[in-house]
C-alpha cells in the first residue's frame, strides 16, 4: 500500500511539474505583451479582397458554402469614401489601407499636394521585417502598388514599374512583367529599359514560369511573374495563388524579425465591372481558399495577425430573391458596373486581432497596425474627417 501511495505521489508530482512547464513554455511562445496587455504580431498578412462587401460574401455563401473568412473570430465594418469622392476607387483606398491616409481618387500612397506617405510595408521594412506583395493583377495595378510606390496617377504603370525597381519589398508576387520588360525582350516597354535585369543587379533572384513557383521560398529577393500582364481568372489559374501564398511564406517566415504580406484578390473587382456574378463568386472562393491557406499557417505560427478586409463594393450587388433548395432560384442584381459606396466588412484573426471590431474607417486600418508596431499616426486628416463627420450625422 505505501508502496502504491509513494508511487501515485511520485506521479501526481510529475503531473504539476509537466503543468508547469506547459504553462512556462505557452508563456515564452505566446506574442511579445506590451502597454495594457496589447499582443503584438510579430508578422502581419493583410488580404485585399478588391470589390467585395457583404453581397459578394453572401452569394458566395449561398452558391459554395460557408467561408474560411467568415469563420474569423473578429469582425468590423469600414466605411471607404477617398478625400474627394463618397465612391473610391482602388488607389485612393488601397492608400488609406496602407498608409492611414485619404488621398483623391486615382493617387497612389501621395496626398494631393504631392507628400508622400509611409506604408506599412515601407514601415515594416525600416524595422527590419521581411515583406512581400501578391496579387492576381498585375503589381504595378492601384492595390498593390500603394503599398510600394508614390505615384500621383494610377494609370501610368510603366512609371509605377519603374518605382518598383528602388521599392526594397523583398517578394514582388504575381503577374506584370510586360510592364517592366522592353518590347525586344517581349515586353511591353517602349523605352527600352529593362528593369528586371536592373533588379537582378540587386539581388532579385526572377521567376516566370508556374513550375517554378516553389522556387521562390530559395531566395530573399524574388520577383515573380506568372504571366506577362495578369494572372488568368479563377478557376483556370488553378491553385497558383496558393502556391505563390505558401512558397513565399515559407521564406518570410525565416526572418527573426517579422514580416509584412499583403495578398490581393484583385480580380472579384472586375468580375464586379462585368456584373459577372459566376465569375465572381469563383474569384472569391480562390481568394477565400487562399484566406484559408493563410490562416493555417498563422494557427500553427501563433505570431501572425491576419486582417482581411476590402477596398470598396463593386457592382451594387443586391440579392434580392432566392428559394431553399434550389440554387438556380437564387436571384442577384447588379445595379451598377462601377463602384458603390457600401461600407465593407474586416475580419480578423491572431495577436491583437480584437482591435479590429466595431465601425471604422479604412484610415484606422494602418493607423491599428502602425501603432501596433511603435508608430502612432494621427487621426485623419481634416477633409476626409469632416466628409466623414457629415456621413454620419
Ligand atoms: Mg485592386
Ligand atoms: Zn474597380
Amino acid at each position: 500500500m505505501r508502496t502504491k501511495i509513494s508511487k501515485e505521489s511520485s506521479l501526481n508530482t510529475h503531473i504539476v511539474s509537466i503543468l508547469f512547464l506547459i504553462f512556462f513554455l505557452l508563456l515564452s511562445i505566446s506574442p511579445e505583451k506590451k502597454n495594457n496587455q496589447l499582443a503584438i504580431p510579430k508578422n502581419v498578412i493583410l488580404l485585399i479582397g478588391d470589390g467585395m462587401s457583404y453581397s459578394q460574401i453572401t452569394a458566395t455563401e449561398y452558391f459554395h458554402g460557408s467561408l474560411n473568412m467568415t469563420s474569423m473570430p473578429y469582425h468590423g465594418t469600414i466605411s471607404t469614401h477617398s478625400l474627394n469622392r463618397r465612391v473610391t476607387d482602388s488607389a485612393a483606398a488601397a492608400t488609406a489601407i496602407a498608409t492611414s491616409h485619404k488621398t483623391r481618387n486615382g493617387m497612389v500612397a501621395i496626398l494631393p499636394d504631392g507628400t508622400h506617405l509611409q506604408t506599412i510595408a515601407q514601415y515594416a521594412l525600416e524595422m527590419g521585417k521581411s515583406t512581400a506583395l501578391l496579387a492576381s493583377s498585375h503589381i504595378t495595378h492601384a492595390t498593390p502598388a500603394a503599398f510600394a510606390v508614390h505615384h500621383k496617377k494610377r494609370g501610368e504603370y510603366f512609371n509605377i514599374a519603374e518605382l518598383f525597381v528602388n521599392s526594397d519589398i523583398n517578394m514582388i508576387l504575381g503577374a506584370g512583367s510586360d510592364y517592366f520588360l522592353p518590347e525586344s525582350d517581349g515586353g511591353k516597354r517602349k523605352d527600352g529599359k529593362n528593369l528586371i535585369t536592373e533588379m537582378k543587379e540587386q539581388g532579385y533572384f526572377y521567376i516566370n514560369i508556374d513550375k517554378n513557383i516553389e522556387q521562390i521560398s530559395e531566395h530573399e529577393k524574388v520577383i515573380a511573374f506568372i504571366e506577362p500582364m495578369n494572372l488568368k481568372p479563377y478557376p483556370e489559374r488553378a491553385d497558383q495563388m496558393i502556391r505563390l501564398t505558401n512558397s513565399a511564406l515559407l521564406r518570410l517566415s525565416q526572418n527573426p524579425e517579422g514580416f509584412f504580406f499583403m495578398i490581393e484578390g484583385s480580380q472579384i473587382d472586375w468580375a464586379g465591372h462585368d456584373r459577372n456574378a459566376d465569375w465572381m463568386i469563383q474569384e472569391m472562393i480562390d481568394f477565400d481558399n487562399v484566406i484559408g491557406s493563410v490562416l493555417e499557417f498563422a494557427e500553427k505560427d501563433g505570431n501572425t495577425l491576419v486582417v482581411v478586409t476590402s477596398d470598396h463594393e463593386t457592382g451594387g450587388l443586391t440579392l434580392p430573391a432566392g428559394r431553399f433548395g434550389n440554387s438556380d432560384e437564387f436571384r442577384y442584381k447588379f445595379s451598377t458596373r462601377r463602384h458603390t459606396a457600401q461600407q465593407v466588412p474586416l475580419f480578423s484573426y491572431g495577436p491583437s486581432a480584437e482591435l479590429f471590431t466595431g465601425s471604422f474607417d479604412n484610415t484606422d486600418i494602418a493607423r491599428k497596425l502602425f501603432s501596433l508596431w511603435g508608430k502612432q499616426i494621427e487621426e485623419p486628416d481634416s477633409i476626409g474627417m469632416e466628409l466623414h463627420q457629415s456621413i454620419k450625422k
